[in-house]
């Protein structure tokens, strides 16, 4: 079976328990049980490590298809995937220029070798007042023997509590605002971490993305890359998995309000009820719009991608991955306002599954980068601007 296969039959599954998961706000621990039963938590983890050695292109199919299921659940593979990603892909030569030592390499096998194992890993950059921009992250770390202390506070985490190891964005103690070596941490699940139950909120309620307080000594392997001030350097050259993974659960999200939309309207007009709805003009014209948004969103997430896949590190791929995170988080958005409109209240009780897509599409164009954020940079490239200091907006 391919993996977008395996991922069909999850979402399956997904969509039974997705309601009940939403009303609680609650971890969908059965939906990753699944993932982990069929080898999708190893999807991009190298065939060598026991993974399916899959690239980008096949992670956005298989995300796309999870969240036809439920988008949050969705969501939560895709925090796992930007970590096994991001490792699984940075080239060894780009790592090498960059100054990683050779003992990273097999840091990143370790990390690697347990997710297809089945450990399951979340991100956790957000704070409440820097958002998700990283160089103005106050989660510090400093030397403490032979490692580090990481100490902060972070405002949203997806599975806090749930997860086995968290990618942590922290500056050096000692930096300064204009200088602040933000770097990434592998932090294994443990006492040091003290999550609080933050998370009820409109949408994706099923992500349990709740905050958590650390106070923590790691080994020094677990700065990835053992290097200081990677963080924000990557998110400039290599943003797709920050970026357009993102897409892919809202693409299969906007998909799904599509399909649900159509059910609908194809059943109130065989049924007879109203006036039969599919018979209505501008009915039929939102759907056909909402159809071609979507398409046409799809066809960009493809392209990014094939472009990733190709060219991981090249400023037409940055273009595409922002296109990508632009277009499906608009389109989830808009195709949920216009199809429920089209729909009407009969979609619209509590409980209903276009009613939960809908709260879920909302989350699409806020999550970083937001849409607005999408765009700037993108306009900023079409000036052939700096993407760094041509904008007063700092996207990371
Ligand atoms: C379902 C869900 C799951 C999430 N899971 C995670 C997770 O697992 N890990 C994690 O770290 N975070 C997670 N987040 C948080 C998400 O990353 C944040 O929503 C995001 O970082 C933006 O922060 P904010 O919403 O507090 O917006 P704010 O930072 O308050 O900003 C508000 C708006 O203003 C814009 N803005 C404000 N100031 C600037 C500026 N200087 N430059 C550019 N734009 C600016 C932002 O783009 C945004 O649209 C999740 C969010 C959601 C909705």
């Amino acid at each position: 079976m391919t993996a977008v296969q395996l991922a069909s039959e999850c979402a399956q599954q997904f969509a039974k328990r997705a309601e009940a998961y939403d009303r609680d706000a609650a971890f969908p621990s059965e939906d990753i049980d699944d993932l982990r039963d069929a080898g999708l938590l190893g999807l991009l983890v190298p065939e060598r490590l026991g993974g399916m050695g899959a690239g980008f292109e096949t992670y956005t199919d298989v995300a796309t298809t999870l969240a036809h299921g439920s988008g949050a659940s969705a969501l939560v593979f895709n925090m796992h995937a930007a970590v096994t990603g991001a490792l699984a892909t940075i080239p060894d030569d780009l790592a090498r220029q960059l100054g990683v030592p050779e003992a990273f390499f097999a840091d990143r096998d370790r990390l690697l070798a347990d997710a297809a194992a089945g450990a399951l890993y979340g991100v956790a950059i957000t704070e409440r007042e820097a958002g998700g921009r990283l160089s103005a992250m106050r989660t510090t770390f400093a030397p403490e023997g032979d490692g580090y202390r990481l100490r902060g506070h972070k405002s949203v985490c997806t599975g806090a509590g749930h997860l086995d190891g968290y990618l942590v964005a922290a500056r050096a103690a000692d930096g300064t605002d204009e200088a602040p070596r933000v770097s990434y941490f592998l932090v294994a699940a443990s006492d040091g971490l003290t999550v609080e139950p933050s998370w009820d909120p409109l949408g994706m309620r099923a992500t349990a993305s709740n905050g958590f307080r650390l106070d923590i000594h790691v080994p020094a392997a677990a700065l990835i890359g053992r290097l200081e001030g990677l963080a924000v350097l990557l998110a400039y050259a290599m943003p797709q998995w920050l970026v357009a993974s993102y897409a892919s659960v809202y693409m299969g999200v906007a998909e799904a309000i599509l399909a649900e939309a159509l059910a609908y309207i194809g059943a109130r007009a065989v049924a007879g009820q109203s006036a039969g709805l599919a018979r209505v003009g501008f009915v039929r014209a939102r759907l056909g719009r909402a159809e071609a948004q979507v398409a046409a969103a799809r066809l960009v997430l493809r392209e990014a991608g094939r472009s990733v896949d190709a060219r991981p590190v090249d400023p037409e791929t940055v273009r595409w991955v922002y296109r990508a995170k632009l277009l499906a988080g608009d389109a989830a958005t808009e195709v949920a306002t216009s199809c429920t409109e089209a729909c009407g209240l009969g979609v619209l009780r509590r409980g209903a599954v276009m009613e939960r897509l809908f709260r879920d599409a909302r989350s699409g164009a806020v999550m970083p980068p937001s849409s607005d954020v999408c765009a700037d940079v993108l306009g900023t490239a079409a000036l052939g601007l700096d993407p760094v200091t041509g904008s007063d907006v700092r996207p990371w």
